[in-house]
């Protein structure tokens, strides 16, 4: 394994370190989390482990499916070996169904079902609380051009079709989910993580959260809710921190 040299990102659910190799990075994915810019912490017990676990799955399925993305291996139970991208300040999200910052913004409500597909923009200013842009915004200050824009919605899409697909296959219906994205070699990767902490599921039978909104709102079972996603999306079942197949 590449030995890492400095901290380069730390986000809610992880931390980024270089290596000796400049092309590569490694991410430690961890239980603690927090919400709310910070105001609510905590720590969700087995998260970093499988949230590992659900990204190699989602980012090995995302390449086979033609969405290249920055994941070259995971290492061990909380570590994986990425392309060291140069992240792109803006997040992107999509939404299938009204949740979350969009139902305060609108005014409707939680599960009303959208005509199309939305596809919002963020700045990654934590500072502002990642204030809502549009594309003329992010091209007007030159954080990203037309053209990477135009490549990054476009597997927006992709991946959009693609995780709809398979966690309807589950039983799970996806709301919707954040993204972002890095420069490669002049080349744009889908980077960060594809997890219950960045996308919002929702059992398609119940209509319960399966996902990161457990410990935002309180709703009790996160961990469980955690498992369940793990254990649908790959079979695997983690007992006492073991990984059993
Ligand atoms: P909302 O804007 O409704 O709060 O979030 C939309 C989607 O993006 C949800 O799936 C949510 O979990 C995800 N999301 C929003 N903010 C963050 C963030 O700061 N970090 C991560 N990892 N995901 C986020």
């Amino acid at each position: 394994m590449d030995s890492i040299t400095e901290l380069i990102a730390e986000g809610k659910g992880k931390k980024v370190y270089a290596t000796e190799n400049p092309d590569e990075a490694i991410v430690f994915y961890r239980d603690e989390t927090y919400a709310y810019h910070g105001l609510k912490r905590g720590r969700i017990i087995g998260k970093g482990e499988i949230n590992n676990l659900i990204c190699e799955h989602m980012f090995t399925m995302l390449k086979e499916k033609g969405v290249p993305n920055h994941f070259i291996r995971r290492i061990d139970k909380t570590s994986s070996l990425v392309k060291r991208v140069d992240i792109i300040p803006v997040s992107v999200k999509v939404r299938n169904i009204v949740a979350g910052s969009l139902a305060k913004r609108i005014g409707y409500p939680d599960g009303t079902h959208l005509k199309n597909t939305v596809v919002e923009y963020n700045l990654k200013y934590p500072e502002l609380e990642d204030p809502l842009v549009n594309i003329t915004h992010i091209t007007a200050v030159e954080l990203a051009t037309r053209e990477e824009l135009d490549v990054m919605f476009g597997y927006a899409l992709k991946v959009n079709e693609i995780l709809k697909e398979t966690m309807k296959e589950i039983g799970i219906e996806l709301i919707d989910f954040k993204l972002e994205f890095g420069r490669y070699h002049g080349q744009i990767l889908l980077a960060d993580e594809v997890s219950p902490d960045t996308c919002r599921f929702w059992d398609s039978r119940t209509h319960e959260p399966l996902d990161i909104d457990r410990f935002r709102h309180e709703l009790g079972n996160v961990e469980e809710a955690y498992h369940e996603v793990l254990h649908r999306l790959t079979g695997n079942v983690l007992k006492n921190n073991e990984e059993e197949a």
